[in-house]
């Protein structure tokens, strides 16, 4: 159930965001299944080993569904190697290719004509790929309205209270989804500045606060507010006088 107080907050976490970080473009692809192999690829490393992985696959004039099929694991996991766990990744690309095809006759455009939630199950019972993959695949290439968590939206949203230390992925995804509009291209960006966020100012071990656009922001739009209702009792109180 929407708590109004809470999507205000998200709201203007989101606004001062995208005032200091500016639209973040995010997927990084020309392609869906270039996205689809980025979202596989990047867990566990560092975005600049999913781009030269990518630009492997590019060089090799593999990267579509059917030329991805055509090459073996072996192959695959040489070309991908430098995003790391390359014969664990590899086996997770065939695994997803094998289910495209099973289910959705090899065609992404069928794949994201199912029903979202269907699937985003069907996604996560493909061996190797977990929810933060499946909802990334459904929202950066499907622009289907699925909140991304991570690592740093879990740190911004215990750090300011939203949640406890031991929330679970779920608590996490419904506290944007309950309070948010369901927006696929506010979600889209609310994660990638959150991303953003955590790799520049709050960092695991030493929050940047004192440069943060959050903490001033929210300082501020908590000054206005009991102005605000000071403001508001003072003119109850007048009225109250008047009678
Ligand atoms: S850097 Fe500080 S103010 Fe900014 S989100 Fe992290 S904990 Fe909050």
């Amino acid at each position: 159930m929407k708590n109004k107080k809470i999507s205000r907050s998200l709201l203007t976490i989101y606004d001062l965001l995208y005032r200091r970080f500016g639209p973040r473009h995010w997927w990084p692809g020309n392609t869906r299944i270039e996205i689809i192999i980025g979202a596989i690829l990047t867990q566990n490393t560092a975005w600049g080993n999913v781009e030269k992985a990518i630009k492997n696959l590019k060089k090799a004039k593999v990267l579509s569904v059917n030329k991805l099929r055509g090459i073996s694991e072996k192959r695959l996991a040489g070309l991908i190697r430098p995003s790391g766990y390359y014969n664990v990744k590899a086996n997770r690309v065939k695994n997803f290719l094998e289910f495209l095809n099973s289910r959705y006759k090899g065609s992404i455009d069928r794949m994201f004509k199912a029903d979202l939630y269907k699937l985003r199950e069907n996604l996560l019972a493909v061996k190797g790929i977990g929810r933060e993959t499946a909802d990334s695949i459904i929202l950066y290439a499907g622009n289907k309205p699925i909140f991304v968590v991570d690592a740093y939206t879990k740190r911004m949203l215990s750090r300011h209270g939203f949640i406890g230390k031991e929330a679970e992925y779920r608590e996490m995804q419904s506290l944007f989804m309950n309070n948010l509009p369901e927006d696929a291209r506010l979600f889209n960006e609310f994660h990638a500045l959150i991303v953003e966020l955590g790799k520049s100012i709050c960092k695991s071990k030493q929050p940047l606060c004192s440069i943060c656009p959050i903490r001033g922001g929210r300082r501020r739009q908590n000054a206005r507010r009991s102005k605000e209702t000071g403001r508001n009792q003072e003119s109850a109180g007048n009225g109250r006088k008047a009678h």
